[in-house]
């Protein structure tokens, strides 16, 4: 039915503010195209997905031809043109996010209740840069703001009956993800290290220069380890402190940073006149999902009077867990901290927050314009990197009093199980090697025979990093093989492992994070990448790599 003629055959509708006011006011009829769609998503939004979305890959190349026109078309075309298109052209080739078999990404499954709420916030459209086009909205999201700090901080009922509606300030900020989460922190951070004093009126005012010639440094630097998220070097390019002084520091075999070096590094920038304006801790590192000592960093931070920012866009909702929110002590004393909403609050995308132990802390940020966010006003907008922005913090009100403490913890919990339970299995099959251990639910493995992982512990050095190098060439077309078949899916990401004395490794990455992802699900998963290995075409490159492995053995001889 749907078929392309209907396309071809498009006729255009003739622009005139009749037909204007008409999708101004009246609604799509239920029996139109859109209106059929609205139904069976709000209905059975799995079922929609699954019936349009389709499993075979089509080439990037061929799919960018549908998108090849850059003219803004001249005259109006009909809804349902437009609509058929989306489906056929759009919906089709998008990514099965939620699908329960694909857990190669950070964003998953949405609990229901997400959807028909973000019809109410789009309906609504409020902007949150100030009250008079939030009202609600605001006082809203600043109980957003001041629940997440208080899953944190956890302070008392006065100091949030004090601060959280405070008019002059803000008890963090609300944004469309980590990476400005992140920014807003070491934004404030740094305008904090370069505060007003005598005639310097601050970085805010008169720029990173004058700011470092009135302290007298020669640099500014940011401290993080080498997994680091990229958006601090973002952070670290917009802020005017360059991208090389984005330090990273090393980190041990369970890719957790390094203490005595960073301590060290420290040190080393003080005595060459570098200010460090932040140290930042990881809650999940994107690609292993591990957790820095941050108690230790906050030591580090605490002795030099260092801004101690931790990095939890992922997972700071670990702090849910009765079990498991040990796993992230120390975290009560940074400065500041990032949580994504988009993640692990099961909130659709646009949603971050960036929360501060002092009430004082992002007032070194503030801004004002006359005609809004006027001077003691209780606009958000004063204490944000963004302009307009949408009440996303509904989604996430909602989500908290909906699933509230303990649904959360559960979801937390089933995920960190899920990702150990995957991970024994992984053990347990002599075919597969587990390359990182998950501390919370991502783990990192790959596919090498049993006899070639015997092999590669005894090779001589430069054998082992030319098995590896085969190896991950194996694993790219094994992984690209899989996302092509469309059934499952997990993500890769190169590692520097210290069991291989830190050669570059390519690895499959697991989120485990869908709540409805099954063990039978990653049973059958694992099933499936052994079936790819046995095909012809990767059989033959481990082949050679056996060849390989053996060729030497000869020589050896
Ligand atoms: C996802 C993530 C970010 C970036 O967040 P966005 O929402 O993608 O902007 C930053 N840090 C970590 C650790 C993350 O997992």
């Amino acid at each position: 039915m749907h078929t392309s003629n209907k396309l071809a055959s498009k006729k255009l509708a003739e622009a005139s503010l009749e037909s204007l006011y008409r999708i101004f006011t009246v609604p799509e009829a239920p029996d139109s195209t859109l209106g059929q769609i609205d139904q069976s998503i709000s209905q059975n939004l799995a079922g929609f997905l699954q019936q349009h979305i389709v499993a075979a890959e089509r080439d990037l190349a061929d799919i960018e031809r549908d998108f090849a026109d850059p003219h803004i078309p001249e005259q109006p075309t009909f809804v349902s043109d437009q609509i058929q298109f989306v489906l056929d052209k759009l919906v089709a080739q998008s990514v099965h996010i939620s699908a329960p078999s694909f857990v190669g990404h950070m964003t998953s499954a949405l609990p229901y209740f997400m959807l028909p709420l973000s019809r109410i916030m789009m309906a609504l459209n409020q902007n949150l840069v100030k009250v008079e086009t939030s009202k609600a909205f605001t006082p809203m999201e600043r109980q957003v703001i001041g629940m997440v700090h208080h899953l944190i901080y956890q302070q008392n009922d006065d100091f949030y009956q004090r601060w959280m509606h405070d008019r002059g300030h803000a008890l963090g900020s609300f944004c469309s993800g980590g990476t400005i989460a992140n920014l807003t922190a070491l934004w404030a951070a740094r305008n904090n290290v370069l505060a007003p004093q005598g005639d310097f009126a601050g970085l805010g005012q008169d720029g990173l220069l004058a700011g470092m010639q009135h302290y007298g440094y020669k640099g500014m630097a940011v401290l993080v380890s080498e997994r680091g998220h990229y958006s601090l070097g973002k952070a670290a390019d917009i802020l005017g402190i360059g991208r090389r002084s984005l330090i990273g520091i090393e980190t041990d075999a369970n890719n957790k940073i390094r203490t005595d070096l960073l301590a060290r590094k420290c040190d080393e920038l003080k005595q060459q006149n570098i200010k460090v304006m932040a140290i930042v801790g990881i809650v999940g590192t994107s690609e292993t999902g591990n957790v820095d000592p941050l108690d230790a960093m906050a030591d580090i931070a605490a002795e030099r009077g260092i801004h101690f920012h931790v990095d939890s866009a992922w997972g700071g909702p670990t702090l849910f867990s009765d079990k498991y929110r040990s796993l992230l002590k120390g975290i009560e004393r940074a400065d500041s901290v990032t949580l994504d909403a988009h993640k692990q609050l099961y909130v659709p995308m646009g949603a971050g927050i960036c929360v501060f132990r002092n009430p004082e802390t992002l007032s070194s940020v503030e801004h004002h314009a006359e005609y809004i966010i006027r001077k003691g006003s209780k606009d958000l907008g004063s204490h944000t990197v963004e302009g307009s922005r949408p009440g996303m913090a509904i989604l996430v009100h909602s989500g908290l009093q909906i699933i509230g403490r303990q649904g959360y913890e559960l979801l937390i919990d089933q995920g960190i199980e899920k990702a150990r339970a995957f991970a024994d299995m992984i053990k347990a099959n002599p075919d597969f090697e587990l390359i990182s251990e998950p501390e919370l639910n991502i783990l990192t493995y790959r596919y090498a025979p049993a006899d070639v992982q015997q092999a590669l512990l005894a090779a001589p050095v430069n054998l082992r990093k030319e098995v590896n190098e085969l190896l991950n060439g194996l694993t790219k077309r094994l992984q690209k093989t899989q996302r092509g078949l469309g059934r499952s899916f997990v993500s890769r990401t190169r590692l520097n492992p210290v069991k291989y004395d830190r050669d570059p490794v390519i690895v499959f990455r697991a989120v485990l994070a869908n709540p409805l992802t099954t063990l039978d699900i990653l049973t059958d998963m694992l099933a499936e990448q052994q079936e790819i290995a046995d095909s012809p075409a990767i059989q033959e490159l481990t082949g050679q790599i056996r060849q390989r492995l053996r060729g030497t053995e000869h020589h050896r001889e």
